[in-house]
This record gives C-alpha cells, structure tokens and sequence, in this order.
C-alpha cells in the first residue's frame, strides 16, 4: 500500500484497483485456504556458462536490439499455466477432486511476496526472488486450493552487504533495497507504458527494447541460474543478434507473425517502433552508422508517438 502511494507503479493502475485482494488469496478466490507456489527455470537450453558475460556484451555493441531474456523464447503465460494445470492434474488424481485456481503473471496475486514466505527463495534487493541454486533466472507460479497444507518454510535471506544491483541499474530504478520506481525501470518504460518515454530516460535505455536484464546480469548468485529443459524458452530467430535497423525494418504484419506465441506481441508494433527509435537515437549519439538513415525511413509513420521518438532520434549527433 506504501508502495502504491507513492506512486511508483506508474500506469499499473490493476495493481491499485484490485486492492487487498491482491495481498489476501481468498478474496480473489473464495475458498482458498493455501497457495502451492511454483517456479521454472527459463534460461534457453544453449545458454554457455559465461552468459552474463555475453549478454553485457550485447550493451557495448549499439547498433544491435537486446531483448530481454525471459522474452526470446515462448510465451511462458501459456508453458506454466499448463505445467500447474498438470501439477494440479496429478494432485487431484491421489488425494480426489479439491478446487484451486492457477496463476502466473496474470491476475493480482503478490507473486514474489508469496513465492518468497513459501521458501522459493528471499527477494533480492532488486526485488525479484533469488534462490542459492538457481539465481533469479525463474518464472513463478501459484495455484490457489482449498485444501489446508502444511507450510513450507521461508529461506534466509543471502545479499549480504553486496549491492551490485541497485549500483548498475541504468536509470536508478531501485531507489531502496527491495523497493522500486516502476515509472524509471527500463522493463516497465519499453512493455507496460503506453505514452512518450520521458526525454530524461531515453539516453539510458541504450539498445535495451525490450524489458532489461541488468540488475540480474550482475547479481553474483546468477552463476547458478539453471537452464531450462523445455524447447519452449529458446530464442526465436530474430531476437537475438539482430541490428536495431533490421527490427526497425519490421512491418505490423511481419511483427505480428514473428511474434506470434511470444510475450512481445502485447506491446503491439507501435510501442515496439517507439522504443527501437529510442534505442536507434541512442546509437546514432554512440556514433553507429546507418542509425539516421533507418530513423529517417518511418519520420512520416501515421503514430503521432512513433514521430515524436523518430524525430528525437534523428536529433540525436554523436558526442563531441
Ligand atoms: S530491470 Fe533494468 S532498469 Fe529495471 S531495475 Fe533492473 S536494472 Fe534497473
Ligand atoms: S546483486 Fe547483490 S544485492 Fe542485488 S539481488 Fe544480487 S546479491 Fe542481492
């Protein structure tokens, strides 16, 4: 509730509509007297052992699109859901019928808050939940059931006197440990707002276009992030590896297919030309060709929004 009042949920506005049912799980579902949560690792199965390493890489070179992890693969809405779907499946055949319910990332449930007291794992100062063997690289997932079962354990928490996150966090999102500015995160600013990205932000998104991995990337307890066993999460051809000006290219029509089943697509083509044309003013500032002639291509595009972030864009000159 403090959270919400200052306001640091940005254009979340289901996060404060739902109010105390976000918080008490038999509001939201009548009946629920325990919550089985669930996590799944999500690195791609071809993920080399240095891959913090590589994916910072990514960073210094301006003129390629990073998409965050989590998103380069199947939408992972559709893999957990029916995972707990079987889980509760398997339940209900030893111990007979029982009601429950199965989210993940879709309705107001505290995730992290009751991923964490279950013992998944502490929250790390960035505040996502953090388990010694696996890292942060995991989706959560819960099923609300009606039936009381001994409760699990929380963990200790292990970030110690590090703060590595809250340091190399681009735009100062994580103003506290374990507290975040949503309306500065990165992820936030390329997925769930909708309007101009505030002048002051852009410069520090970098290439990043979609979502951002930063304050995972640096969390020394990521060396141990598991890899998935599940096809599902490895990268789709264009989402890695490819050039700002090349996804830039990307009609509504080609957008829709290459991202079809994926998380991006809820951003919609226009968000996502909005954000490669900050990541392209970005470039052209790093001094990378090409970045105001690919710019230049959607300067009369029908979205006032896309205009507006082209034509900061092409104001953009390299320093010096
Ligand atoms: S995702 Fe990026 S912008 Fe958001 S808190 Fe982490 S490092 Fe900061
Ligand atoms: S980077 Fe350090 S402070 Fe941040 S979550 Fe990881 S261990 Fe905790």
């Amino acid at each position: 509730m403090q959270w919400l009042a200052h306001g640091f949920h940005g254009e979340m506005q289901y996060m404060a509509t739902h109010g105390t049912r976000r918080a008490r799980p038999a509001e939201l579902v009548p009946g629920t007297v325990s919550v089985i949560t669930a996590r799944m690792d999500y690195l791609p199965r071809d993920t080399s052992p240095e891959w913090q390493a590589v994916e910072f890489d990514r960073l210094a070179r301006p003129g390629e699109a990073i998409v965050s992890v989590y998103a380069r693969g199947r939408d992972y809405h559709k893999v957990l859901r029916n995972r707990l779907a079987r889980l509760a499946e398997r339940i209900a055949e030893e111990v007979g019928p029982f009601g429950h319910r199965a989210f993940t990332d879709s309705a107001p449930v505290l995730e992290a808050e009751l991923a964490s007291r279950s013992g998944q794992g502490w929250r790390g100062k960035h505040t996502l939940v953090l388990d010694r063997n696996a890292g942060s690289m995991f989706f959560l997932g819960e099923i609300y059931v009606d039936m009381a079962l001994p409760p699990s354990d929380p963990v200790s928490a292990h970030c110690g006197n590090c703060s590595a996150c809250i340091d190399i966090c681009p735009t100062q999102a994580i103003v506290a440990p374990r507290r975040l500015d949503a309306r500065r995160c990165i992820s936030y600013l390329t997925i769930e707002h909708s309007g101009p990205i505030p002048d002051e932000l852009r410069p520090l998104m970098a290439n990043r276009i979609y979502g951002c991995d930063d304050c995972q990337l640096i969390c020394p307890w990521n060396k141990f992030a598991k890899k998935s066993t599940l096809p599902d999460f490895d990268a789709r051809e264009g989402l890695t590896g490819r050039t700002l000006a090349e996804l830039f290219a990307w009609t509504e029509e080609d957008f829709l297919r290459r991202t079809e089943g994926s998380p991006i697509r809820r951003i919609g083509h226009e968000r996502w030309l909005r954000n490669i044309a900050v990541a392209l003013g970005n470039a052209a500032r790093a001094g990378e060709g090409g970045a105001h002639e690919a710019l230049a291509t959607r300067a009369a595009h029908s979205s006032e929004l896309v205009r507006e972030h082209v034509a900061w864009g092409l104001a953009q000159q390299p320093a010096g």
